[in-house]
């Protein structure tokens, strides 16, 4: 796991980049929340966590919440197509899961899993997580969820191939963690912001402790290729969090909560030609009427681009993510947004997209206006 990784990493990229398929756009170019994937975490042989009495196993809870949440979804949006990675109590790996997500093209990813505490009962409550590597000190790759990020990456180990499988990937071993930082995609804004309804939604309980939203390795959120989050719902160790987990009043309360937060990011993404939270003071951005939707007066000031990059860690210009290509930086909020090759001739831009979008899982194009960007593929 030394030197070659970040070539094993681009062949990987390539690998999952043959069976993407687009996100959901109006042939306005509007986006449209029209697909989620809901996953819910271990199954079959993979139980996940176990209760200290050895009644409860994460795998059983986490079906029950996704299948809810499944349902919740559908009877208030007919419209949309929920896909679950798995229902019933059978075995995915990790790849699957995120292959199953890429396949149907979706345009949310939202991964179930319960926490548990190795030693002891006192830790509990919910946290929300998105992939990559926090910029925030005291809240980073090292630090406090890496027991956690290994625990549910080590899954993996029980694929019989994963050495082949997962090229060298190690779960247990922080040097492979470092090569999460280049796993971002282009959607971990709207990841973000996802994972910020989720936390708004689960504060009115029944689990009430929040443990936040932080940004760390996960293996299944860097494979997906959409805005994607995974929800440790609480503890399976601690008493209080496991009683609102084992009755089935306290797990639909957590499904409802659940699809409050999607209705939230939905009302936002819908109509939207991308979410950029600079412009809403790092909040929640508002809905973009359809009358607005005109094209600007003049595109001449404006240039095109492709997105392939949005992290809260700052890259070089001569990063080798880049591969050689000029790149713009935009700050927003507390991300970097990074566009190949600005260009003046959309059609130019179109023909690039094409051109690397096998790179680059999930890049898209944007309208370059100034210091602002606007997704328009
Ligand atoms: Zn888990």
């Amino acid at each position: 796991m030394k030197t070659s990784v970040r070539s094993v990493l681009m062949i990987w990229t390539a690998l999952l980049a043959a069976s993407i398929v687009p996100a959901a756009a109006t042939d306005s170019g509007r986006l449209k929340l029209s697909k989620v994937v809901i996953d819910p975490g271990h199954g079959g042989h993979d139980s996940g966590c176990v209760s200290q009495d050895r009644k409860t196993y994460e795998k059983s809870l986490t079906l029950d919440i996704s299948q809810r949440l499944a349902g919740k979804i559908r009877e208030a949006y007919p419209d949309v197509k929920v896909i679950l990675t798995r229902n019933e109590d059978k075995y995915v790996t990790l790849s699957g899961r995120a292959d199953i997500a890429n396949n149907a093209g979706a345009d949310l990813f939202i991964s179930i899993h319960i926490n548990a505490q190795d030693k002891g009962t006192s830790a509990n409550g919910y946290s929300i997580h998105c992939l990559g590597q926090s910029a925030q000190k005291g809240n980073d790759l090292f630090g406090k969820n890496l027991e956690l990020c290994k625990r549910e990456n080590s899954v993996i180990l029980l694929e019989d191939d994963y050495k082949t499988k997962y090229q060298g990937f190690d779960p247990s071993d922080p040097q492979s963690y470092i090569f999460f930082s280049l796993m971002q995609n282009a959607h971990l804004e709207h990841s973000l912001i996802f994972a910020e309804d989720v936390a708004d939604a689960m504060k009115g309980g029944p689990i009430t402790r929040s443990r936040g939203v932080s940004q760390d390795p996960f293996w299944v959120l860097w494979r997906t290729t959409m805005p994607s989050v995974l929800v440790e719902v609480g503890f399976i160790s601690n008493p209080a969090d496991l009683k609102v987990m084992r009755s089935p009043e306290g797990r639909d309360r957590i499904a409802g909560n659940l699809l409050k937060a999607f209705s939230a990011f939905k009302g936002r993404y819908d109509g939207s030609t991308g979410i950029d939270p600079a412009e809403n003071g790092g909040e929640a951005v508002k809905d973009t009427p359809a009358e607005a939707a005109a094209e600007p007066e003049s595109v001449s000031t404006a240039g095109f681009g492709v997105q392939v990059l949005a992290t809260s860690r700052k890259m070089k210009a001569g990063d080798p993510f880049f591969r050689g290509n000029p790149v713009k930086e935009v700050k927003s909020g507390s991300l970097y947004k990074y566009v190949l090759r600005p260009m003046s001739d959309e059609a130019e831009a179109r023909r690039f997209y094409k051109e690397i979008s096998k790179e680059y899982p999930g890049c898209f194009i944007v309208r370059i206006d100034g210091e602002t960007l606007e997704r328009i593929r």
